[in-house]
């Protein structure tokens, strides 16, 4: 999956290139990664054994700011997947219009298989590994899948025994912990938010509109309650143990609450148990891929039954996929945009550390739908000037801001 899921990001940023008429050695220059870590991670495992893991650390560019970019602890984690992780987050920094470059990091491990003590252990020696090439005017990490608020307290932890006190040195941090209010709800939430900008925009409202969400982490349970919050309907969710459909909507808070107890959706029964890829295809008004990358194909885009597509996954449409949605009529709000409220807020947050004055939730929240709002603006006001569908705008509109800004510094 991931050497493709590479290639199918340098596909997009190639045809954003040939839009904006950038010369073949810049466009070289802009997808080239900056720096790419890789460490070797031994640690202790409860058992008494050794555990042997790779870490990974991409700064993709900074022209535009600090390199910034979440940490993904996962089996699939390789150097191509988080290449084009790290690539993605630069375009998306710059399409949010937050003063940051791109970065991403994982280490490939299966987290469900690690206690606390141990997922702690590789946290902090995985910062051991890259203390020296991050820092709060450097590169940002923050959470990303199977990392949590919880992993960033040990980072910054860690960090400081370097470093001294430095805050901004990782967002998603907990709140008591000089962490933003708002911060973990904010990609579900931003998400959310573009949505409805995507139907104001047709005259339309979430009010009545039934909504599949694939994933049930951070990001798909705050899109599940804000969406519900809003008058739509949520009628199916799904993670890693199947998908759950109920007609007549699910109790998203039931699920939650389930889930904060069992971890996973399995056992569930405020909905029917149903195969885990049905919920891509199922009925509904808004489909959103909220887990893993590469899950809508050209062998199951012409069964997607969904109006409107909201990306809060990286990477969830191959180009074939894409090409089908177009011809479809199918409108997607490309990840790249869909899901910039979690760096939006990550920013917040890094700004509210530099300073060291605080926000409360209400100041969070609207400044969140303030850059939502504009972000669709400028999207759809690109996606005129070239006319293309917004997943090209989105890319055109990023590289053009890492170029502008490329060009203003200089070789
Ligand atoms: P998470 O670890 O909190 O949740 C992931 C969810 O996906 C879990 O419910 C898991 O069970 C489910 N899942 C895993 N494999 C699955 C499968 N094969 N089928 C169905 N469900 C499956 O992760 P998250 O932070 O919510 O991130 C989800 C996606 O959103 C990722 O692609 C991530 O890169 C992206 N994203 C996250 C943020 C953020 O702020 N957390 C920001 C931008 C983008």
């Amino acid at each position: 999956m991931s050497s493709s899921f590479l290639e199918n990001t340098k596909h997009y940023i190639d045809k954003a290139g040939q839009l904006l008429e950038i010369p073949t050695d810049v466009g070289k220059q802009l997808q080239t990664p900056a720096r790419e870590v890789r460490v070797e991670l031994n640690i202790r495992m409860d058992d008494g054994s050794i555990g042997t893991f790779i870490g990974f650390r991409v700064q993709h560019d900074d022209a535009r700011g600090p390199f910034k970019g979440g940490l993904r602890y996962h089996h699939h984690v390789d150097a191509a997947e988080v290449n084009a992780l790290a690539s993605l987050m630069t375009w998306k920094t710059a399409v949010a219009g937050v003063p940051y470059g791109g970065a991403k990091g994982g280490i490939q491990v299966d987290a469900r298989t690690l206690s606390e003590g141990e997922m702690q252990r590789l946290t902090r020696k995985f910062i051991d590994g890259i203390h020296d090439v991050i820092g709060a005017t450097k590169d940002i990490p923050a959470p990303d899948v199977n990392t949590n608020g919880q992993v960033m307290a040990w980072i910054f932890d860690q960090y400081a025994k370097y470093h001294g006190y430095q805050p901004g040195v990782v967002t998603g941090k907990p709140v008591g912990l000089g962490g933003s209010e708002g911060r973990s709800q904010a990609t579900g939430r931003g998400l959310v938010f573009a949505v409805e900008e995507l139907l104001a925009s047709e005259n339309k409202s979430l009010d009545g509109m039934t909504v599949a969400i694939q994933g049930f982490g951070n990001v798909g349970t705050w899109a599940a309650h804000d969406f519900v919050a809003k008058g739509a309907k949520v009628t199916a969710i799904a993670d890693i143990s199947g998908a759950y459909k109920n007609a007549e909507g699910i109790n998203i808070k039931e699920a939650i609450q389930y889930v904060k107890a069992n971890r996973t959706l399995e056992g569930f029964n405020g909905a029917d148990h149903v195969d885990g890829a049905e919920i891509l295809t199922c009925e509904c008004d808004i489909l959103v891929p909220a887990a893993l990358g590469g899950v809508l194909t050209k062998d199951n885009a012409n069964d997607v039954r969904a109006t409107y597509i909201a990306e809060g996954a990286n990477g969830p449409t191959t180009p074939e996929a894409d090409e089908i949605f177009a011809k479809r009529g199918i409108k997607v709000l490309p990840d790249i945009y869909a899901n910039c409220g979690g760096v939006t807020v990550s920013y917040f947050e890094w700004s509210q550390n530099m300073q060291h004055f605080y926000w409360d939730l209400e100041r969070v929240n609207a400044e969140l739908q303030r850059v939502m709002k504009r972000g669709f603006k400028d999207l759809q006001a690109t996606a005129q000037k070239y006319e293309c569908n917004y997943r090209m705008a989105a890319f055109a509109l990023g590289l053009g801001r890492v170029w502008d800004a490329t060009k203003l510094r200089g070789l």
